[in-house]
C-alpha cells in the first residue's frame, strides 16, 4: 500500500452504506440475531465474500442488509465505516443507502432517519463529512411503487440528503421506466446519480442520462462501448464512479489488467476511483487507487487531478470543498 496514496487527501463518491460491512460484522450481527443463513451459504458464513455473478451478490447483500434492523445497527455500520476512512484521510464521501430494503424488513422511518443521523453525526467528529444517496433499488422496487421517492417527500429524511440513486441489477430492470420518480425527486432539489453501463452496455448509460437527468453515473464503464454516447459524456463533463474490484469481482471485467479505466481517462471522460461495497468485496479506497496505479498505469499527477475533480464533482456543502481543495494545495506543494 502506498503511503503517498494513504496520505493523500481523498473524497469517495461511490460507497453503500450496506455495502461496507466486513465479513466479521455480518458474522457477529447474524450470532447476535440468531438469524438462518442456510439459504445463502451451506454450513458458515465465510470469512471472505465471493460471488458467480451480480444475483449471487444480490441474495448475500440483502441477508447482510437484514441484519441492520436491530436498534442502533446502522448508528453502528455508519461508525464503523467512518473509522476506516478517516484513517485512511478520505474527507468527504457521498454514501449510497437503500431506505426501500429497510423499510420492506420493517424499520420504521423514524428510526431509519435518527440512525443516519447519529451515524453522521459520530462521522464527523472523526472528521469525516456525510452526504447521504438515497437509491432504488431497481430489482427489487419496480416503477409504479414509488415507496422510496413517497419517502423522499416525506418530513422524515436524514440530514445531508443530496442525491437519489438508482441501483440493483440492471439486466432486465432498464432506467427509463424511473424518470417519473426521478423528476419528483429533483424538484425537491436532489441530484441524479443513477448507476449504469455495469452489468448492462452504453444503452442503459444512455437512458440514466437521457430519461433520468443524470448528474454523474455510478459505474458507466460500459459507455465506451459507444463512441458517439462517449464524446456526449465527455462534452457534458458527466462524471463516471469507477470501482475496480467490484468489476472484477461481479464478473464486468475479467481481468483487472483489461479494466477500461485508462481507457476511460485517455477518451477525455471525467472518472473517480471508489470502492462501491468495500466490505463485501474486502477493499478500502487505498487500495482501489493502489490497484489504479499498479495495474492501470494511473500516476501521481492523475490521482491528484482525480482528486480535484471528483471534489468538483460532489456535492458537499461549500466550506467542506473549499478546505479539501486548500488541502490538496498543501498535500501538492509539498509532495510533488
Ligand atoms: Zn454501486
Amino acid at each position: 500500500m502506498s503511503d503517498w496514496l494513504l496520505d493523500l487527501p481523498k473524497v469517495e463518491l461511490h460507497c453503500h452504506l450496506e455495502g461496507s460491512m466486513s465479513s466479521a460484522t455480518v458474522k457477529a450481527l447474524a450470532t447476535a440475531h440468531g438469524a438462518d443463513w442456510s439459504e445463502v451459504w451451506t454450513g458458515k458464513i465465510p470469512d471472505h465474500f465471493s460471488f458467480v455473478d451480480f444475483p449471487d451478490f444480490g441474495r448475500q447483500y440483502l441477508f447482510g442488509l437484514s441484519l441492520l434492523k436491530r436498534e442502533g445497527a446502522l448508528v453502528t455500520a455508519v461508525d464503523d465505516l467512518a473509522a476506516q476512512l478517516a484513517e485512511q484521510n478520505v474527507r468527504y464521501v457521498e454514501l449510497t443507502t437503500t431506505a426501500y430494503s429497510h423499510f420492506l424488513n420493517g424499520m420504521p422511518r423514524e428510526q431509519y432517519r435518527d440512525e443516519l443521523d447519529e451515524g453522521r453525526r459520530r462521522a464527523a467528529e472523526r472528521g469525516v463529512e456525510v452526504s447521504w444517496v438515497i437509491d432504488i433499488p431497481r430489482d427489487l422496487e419496480m416503477p409504479g411503487e414509488g415507496v422510496t421517492v413517497d419517502y423522499l417527500e416525506s418530513a422524515l429524511t436524514p440530514n445531508g440528503l443530496i442525491g437519489i440513486g438508482l441501483g440493483g441489477y440492471e439486466v432486465g430492470f432498464p432506467a427509463a421506466p424511473y424518470a417519473d420518480q426521478f423528476r419528483r425527486a429533483k424538484a425537491l432539489g436532489l441530484h441524479a446519480l443513477p448507476h449504469a453501463g455495469e452489468t448492462e452496455g452504453a444503452d442503459s448509460v444512455r437512458q440514466a442520462v437521457v430519461d433520468l437527468g443524470a448528474e454523474r453515473v455510478g459505474h458507466g464503464v460500459r459507455v465506451l462501448e459507444d463512441h458517439e454516447l462517449t464524446q456526449r459524456l465527455v462534452d457534458t463533463g458527466i462524471m463516471c464512479e469507477v470501482c475496480p474490484t467490484s468489476n472484477l469481482l461481479l464478473g464486468v471485467v475479467d481481468d483487472i489488467a483489461d479494466h477500461p479505466l485508462q481507457r476511460m481517462i485517455d477518451a477525455g471522460l471525467r472518472v473517480c476511483v471508489n470502492t462501491d461495497d468495500p466490505g463485501w468485496f474486502d477493499t478500502d479506497l487505498v487500495t482501489e487507487l493502489s490497484i489504479a496505479s499498479e495495474e492501470l498505469s494511473v500516476g501521481r499527477p492523475q490521482h491528484l487531478a482525480m482528486q480535484r475533480d471528483a471534489t468538483a464533482a460532489c456535492f458537499a456543502p461549500a466550506d467542506v470543498r473549499r478546505r479539501i481543495v486548500e488541502e490538496l494545495d498543501v498535500f501538492e506543494r509539498a509532495r510533488t
